[in-house]
């Protein structure tokens, strides 16, 4: 089992390396965001430790970065500030788990065994939807085994409207869980948004996947065949 850990404090870094090697990991260690990023995003890891508190690329962005890399490892997030905000916006972002500073190493240990048990259970994760394919993990859509390439927000959309297949989305849904901000009226983001994804998914196939339901939003369907 192989774990990144992105700590700048030299001495928790070390103790944090020495540690894990001690109980049997292969482990690799980043002093500070940009490394670890790259390392994340080059290496295979059955886990990140990241601590919260980094100079330069802060442990949110670090988190961010490797999420939009498609990589969905476990991240045990250390923060020195038991704070609830932190806790909120770390799972948010996707951070598995926590850890607040200073922690026994054995309570840190317990919490590294406790996500690779559960993160061994993720399997690969396919949505589909007739001919459409989203592979969650590799970031992949195909429609008709045709490969289609989406920016990350498009990705976003495909991925909400196919996990809530049937449910028709508001577009205030849609705003807060795509773009992470509050529905504004005057906005036609969304409605620019959902049509260059039908350019991309629905206009060249049959049948059409994404519905406009008029003055409420839009749902995922696939039509009976008739
Ligand atoms: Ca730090």
């Amino acid at each position: 089992m192989k774990i990144l850990i992105v700590e700048d404090e030299r001495k928790t870094g070390d103790y944090l390396t020495q540690g894990l090697a001690e109980a049997s990991f292969v482990v690799d260690l980043a002093r500070n965001g940009m490394d670890g990023v790259h390392l994340a995003r080059t290496e295979d890891y059955d886990l990140v430790v990241l601590d919260v508190m980094l100079p330069g690329m802060d442990g949110w962005e670090v988190l961010r970065a490797i999420r939009s890399a498609g990589k969905t490892m476990p991240v045990l997030f250390l923060t020195a500030r038991d704070q609830v905000e932190d806790r909120v916006k770390g799972l948010e972002l996707g951070a598995d788990d926590y850890l607040v500073k200073p922690f026994a190493f054995s309570e840190l240990l317990a919490r590294v065994r406790s996500l690779l048990r559960r993160g061994k259970a993720k399997e690969p994760e396919m949505l589909r939807a007739a001919d459409l394919e989203l592979d969650v993990l590799r970031r992949r859509v195909t429609r008709a085994g045709r490969r289609i390439d989406l920016t990350a927000k498009e990705f976003a959309l495909m991925e909400l409207l196919l996990r809530r297949r049937g449910e028709v989305l508001p577009r205030s849904l849609i705003a807060s869980q795509v773009w992470d901000m509050n529905f504004d009226s005057d906005t036609n983001v969304i409605e620019v948004a959902v049509r260059r994804l039908r350019a991309k998914v629905d206009d060249d196939f049959e049948p059409k996947l994404i519905v406009t339901v008029r003055g409420m939003g839009y749902v995922l369907e696939v039509p009976d065949q008739a």
